[in-house]
């Protein structure tokens, strides 16, 4: 499958993509079966199974939200966030809900939407069955789909490879001939996945849609530094970025290193907004939806001569770096833990700020592999099963990292460097596939099990 700039970075709702992006969009698809055959009238009841992972930590992720507006035929890039907890408000109280918005259909949660924590099915620890009944109790239509990481959704028997591909100008599988083709075109890593995004669509039409990336990222960054208060779930977390965004802008004293700081409020506030279900761009992950964005934020006010033109490049140069993650390890934390998602957008952030700062493709590939060498092994354990410790912070952690990686390979290298990104990958991949599946998005281990609360 060749991928699209658009399926890295792609407009959701928080808090996780594999969790409430996927699920939703899963949903959608189903109730989008049931109406293109004709059977949505036919309806009586409709029950939804969760497995693996989302069963283990699909409460804290907001799965069950997202399977309901799912159903009701919203969509993550479309819902509107401060209307989403209405709906399903709503289908709560009523104990009912409309399919595809508009066949009512009985649904009370603790019967028709369960949660199998003992059971993960064969093909992704992240699996959902929806299953529509007749009134006689006949099965009108069941259907499995798997939340495969950054908001891919995947049915029962359709492989990844079985999406048609995109014919594109310029195939790479590896970074190795990514930089191939870069040292036989003379084109920078952005202008190979440009010409590749020319064959989908016009360039005015690409560069508009990642304008409007970043416009979204730039919005939640806004809306997370001015909204203050407690994050949902029950832990008690309380919204840091509008204090530090006070009191950096009080500041009186120079401080050399409050660039930290301001990379930090960035990511913070993309992170608050995506634990209280806002409006976020998954970049590629959810959970790790700050990274880049916090880089982004750190491009413009720091990197003299920033321009909406840089912005498109990085996140071009950004997007070819996550491709080769989707396609040789993965972007699942129930598969790799949080190498797949903070150390992605880790390595990505690092790759998209070495374009901007002029680095050679050399020097990017460079940058990308720092970003991820030193996030190999790290689990996925977030407290409570919610998108909130130590996710928020963690961001903050990738981002910093992605900025001292990027100045490491374009200011201090040439591109020269022992270990490729191409071994890192793979060494990314087979560290996730011995890691244990306690700290693989289960919340059964690491942090979730030894914090304890009063
Ligand atoms: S620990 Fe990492 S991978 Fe796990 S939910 Fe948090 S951000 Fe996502």
């Amino acid at each position: 499958m060749n991928l699209s700039v658009f399926d890295l970075f792609k407009v959701g709702i928080g808090p996780s993509s594999s969790h409430t992006v996927g699920p939703m969009l899963a949903a959608y698809r189903f109730v989008t079966e049931l109406q293109e055959r004709a059977q949505q009238d036919a309806v009586a009841r409709v029950q939804v199974d969760l497995y693996g992972s989302l069963a283990l930590t699909g409460r804290g992720h907001a799965t069950d939200r997202a399977v309901l507006l799912g159903l009701m035929g919203e969509r993550p890039d479309l819902v509107d966030p401060a209307l989403a907890g209405g709906i399903v408000d709503l289908i709560r109280a009523t104990g009912r809900l409309r399919l595809a918005g508009v066949r009512a259909v009985p649904f009370v949660e603790e019967r028709d939407l369960l949660f199998h924590e003992d059971k993960s099915l064969v093909f992704h620890p992240n699996g959902v069955r929806f299953t529509a009944e007749a009134d006689d109790g006949a099965t009108l239509l069941s259907e499995t789909y798997y939340s495969v990481g950054g908001g891919f959704v995947v049915k029962e028997g359709e492989s990844t490879e079985a999406v048609p591909a995109n014919p594109v100008e310029f195939v790479f599988t590896s970074a190795a001939e990514l930089l191939a083709i870069g040292r036989a075109t003379g084109l920078s890593i952005a202008e190979i996945l440009m010409r590749n995004e020319r064959t989908r669509r016009p360039d005015a039409e690409t560069e508009a849609g990642l304008d409007r990336i970043w416009s979204v990222m730039s919005a939640c960054i806004q809306r997370g530094m001015a909204t203050s208060g407690i994050l949902p779930g029950g832990l008690g977390v309380k919204r840091r970025a509008p204090e530090l965004y006070r009191e950096l802008n009080a500041a009186s004293t120079p401080d050399p290193l409050a660039v930290f700081d301001w990379v930090s409020l960035y990511a913070l506030a993309v992170n608050e907004e995506n634990a209280a279900g806002g409006r976020v761009v998954t970049a590629p992950t959810n959970g790790a939806a700050g990274v880049i964005p916090a880089v982004l934020g750190y491009y413009f006010q720091f990197q003299p001569g920033a321009t909406a033109a840089g912005a498109r490049q990085f996140l071009l140069t950004a997007a070819a770096i996550g491709m080769l993650y989707k396609r040789n390890a993965s972007l699942s934390a129930a598969e790799v833990g949080c190498q797949g998602e903070v150390g992605v957008a880790c390595s990505m952030a690092a790759a998209g700020l070495a374009a901007v700062m002029g680095g050679t493709n050399a020097q990017i590939e460079n940058a990308a592999e720092i970003g991820m060498e030193h996030n190999l092994g790290l689990t996925c354990d977030p407290v409570g099963g919610l998108v909130q410790v130590p996710c928020i912070e963690r961001n903050t952690m990738g981002a910093i990292k992605a900025i001292n990686a990027a100045r490491l390979a374009v200011l201090h290298g040439d591109g020269t460097h022992r270990i490729t990104l191409d071994e890192v990958i793979e060494t990314m991949r087979q560290t996730g596939a011995d890691m244990q599946a306690k700290y693989k998005e289960t919340s059964l281990g690491g942090l979730a099990v030894n914090h304890v609360e009063c």
